[in-house]
């Protein structure tokens, strides 16, 4: 991956791209491996570095979501579960199994994380990262010295995921330009071209030199995260002829 090339790409380029995604963080990156991968003719921009909003910023956890399941929404707990294992395969270098354990004060605790996590277990089938288990008080206490001893009954240890979110954005920028698109970051989006009502192009500002470009899109996605709001401060200008 290498900046240099991808400014030749995008100032050497006059057509329209099929897609560009605005935003490098893990929606943004996602988006523009998916497009790419597909055969279509992908541009990504970022204002900052890969990742420098939300998505290095994360606890970190490649979670099937377990208080997903405590709120019932089962199908989003076997889709994170799947894409949980799909990680861990795909991407070992990214993803560790972190065991995690729930004290239990009450007596019904025991039964009721016990069983709910048993159920998390199962829903991940073959590609969980272990199976959960109940503790006693004394190893409850062992492996997590500093709880509060008084009333403990014991724990119930499971397994999650843990990723490392920064150094997995890097690999999706690659992954793109090994698909044939083209991220490149340091580069804003300051405005949009319209033809008629529709989005067709983009102003953008190399943030390392200060020159201004215009792209041309078929299709425009706002990828920015929680920086959506500022999009509405970008200038807007009839399409160039
Ligand atoms: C405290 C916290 C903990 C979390 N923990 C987890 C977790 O453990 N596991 C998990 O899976 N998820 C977790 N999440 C959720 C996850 O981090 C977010 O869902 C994800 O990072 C959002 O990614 P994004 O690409 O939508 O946004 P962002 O990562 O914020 O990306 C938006 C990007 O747009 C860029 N941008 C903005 N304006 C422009 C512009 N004009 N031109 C060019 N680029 C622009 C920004 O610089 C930014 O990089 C957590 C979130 C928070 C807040």
């Amino acid at each position: 991956m290498d900046r240099n090339q991808s400014l030749d790409q995008l100032k050497n380029y006059d057509g329209y791209w099929d897609m560009v995604v605005i935003g490098g963080g893990a929606t943004g990156l996602g988006c523009a491996l998916d497009a790419a991968s597909r055969g279509y003719k992908t541009l990504l921009v970022e204002q900052h570095d890969f990742a420098k909003g939300t998505s290095s910023r994360s606890t970190k956890l490649i979670h099937g979501g377990v208080r997903y399941l405590q709120q019932g929404n089962v199908s989003l707990v076997l889709e994170a579960l799947h894409e949980r294992g799909l990680l861990m395969q795909n991407a070992p270098h990214l993803v560790q199994n972190q065991s995690f354990i729930v004290p239990n004060y009450d007596w019904w605790n025991g039964p009721f994380y016990g069983v709910g996590l048993k159920v998390y277990d199962l829903l991940a089938g073959r590609l969980g990262l272990g199976p959960s288990k109940w503790i006693s008080k004394e190893e409850t206490l062992a492996r997590i010295p500093t709880l509060e001893p008084n009333r403990l009954r014991g724990g119930v240890i499971y397994h999650d995921g843990q990723f490392d979110d920064a150094r997995l954005a890097i690999n999706l920028a690659q992954s793109i330009v090994d698909a044939g698109g083209v991220p490149i970051n340091y580069m804003q989006v300051v405005g949009l071209t319209h033809a008629g009502r529709m989005v067709d192009g983009l102003d953008l500002t190399d943030a390392l030199s200060g020159e201004s470009h215009h792209v041309r899109a078929r299709v425009v996605i706002n990828a920015t995260g929680i920086f959506t709001d500022a999009s509405c401060a970008w200038t807007s200008r009839p399409a160039v002829p």
